[in-house]
């Protein structure tokens, strides 16, 4: 597996939970505001036996989960297999993905606890090549959402990092439309986007960090609704809070 970094101890990956975080190499996807870029490029990182990584997961003892995110994990090919021997382990398995490779979340769903999917945007062609830089097959990701939906033995978090200049409030109400009609019954996560270093200089001016004010008037509308799905806002001044908090 191509691994292109290993945080041993994260507190902020998976909600409640100390993890070991794995970012793999490569992705499909081509969004500008990415804060891995560098997990982009092919050359950067190295191999990684299963057993290497296996070794240093047993060994963790500060953690009880491990995060596998990217770059886009599913394109990895050993992917299965590390997800088979996490198990084996004992430690709670979560994996980020962007929802594209249906056909590989469906063959890891009995060995791992959570997928968090990243929903880049309404499901609208247009939309989502500008947000990700790539033409989307939104069959694609209906299907993975459309199988998680069905296993409730999964903990299932879609979120959508707000940027002003790619997103707005109907873009966001799409959104929780489309979960309300699919039947998601997971958390929605409505995510602040920062700038990083990450991100390159050149888009420092070009995706701003929208305020918690205008986060928080995006999520209001939605806090007496009764939806069959829970909406969180994360944000650096409430952290990771399920908006019936906030509007208390
Ligand atoms: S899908 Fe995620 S990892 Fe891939 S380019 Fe977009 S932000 Fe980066």
């Amino acid at each position: 597996m191509k691994i292109g970094g290993i945080i041993d101890i994260s507190t902020v990956d998976i909600p409640h939970k100390s993890a070991m975080v794995i970012f793999t190499v490569g992705c499909n996807f081509k969004c500008n505001f990415c804060h891995n870029k560098y997990l982009l490029q092919p050359k950067v990182g190295r191999e990684y036996e299963i057993n290497e990584l296996i070794n240093l997961i047993k060994t963790n003892e500060l953690v009880n989960g491990v995060s596998i995110t990217g770059g886009e994990p599913t394109l990895q090919h050993d992917l299965l297999e590390l997800c088979i021997e996490i198990q084996k382990v004992g430690k709670y398995l979560s994996i980020d993905t962007n929802g594209s490779r249906p056909e590989v979340i469906k063959k890891l769903t009995p060995y791992i606890n959570r997928i968090a999917l990243d929903l880049k945007g309404p499901l609208e062609p247009e939309k989502l090549k500008n947000i990700t830089g790539v033409n989307v097959d939104l069959k694609k990701i209906k299907e993975t959402i459309e199988f998680l939906n069905k296993h409730q033995d999964i903990d299932f978090e879609i979120r959508t990092t707000y940027i002003e200049s790619l997103l707005n409030s109907e873009d966001i109400n799409d959104i929780i439309d489309l979960l309300r009609n699919m039947g998601f019954k997971g958390s929605f996560v409505l995510q602040q986007y920062q700038f990083s270093e990450g991100v390159g200089e050149e888009f420092k001016q070009i995706f701003s960090k929208p305020e918690h004010d205008l986060l928080v008037n995006l999520v209001k509308p939605y806090k007496e609704l009764d939806l069959p799905f829970s909406i969180f806002l994360r944000d650096e001044i409430v952290g990771y809070s399920i908006i019936d908090k906030i509007f208390d």
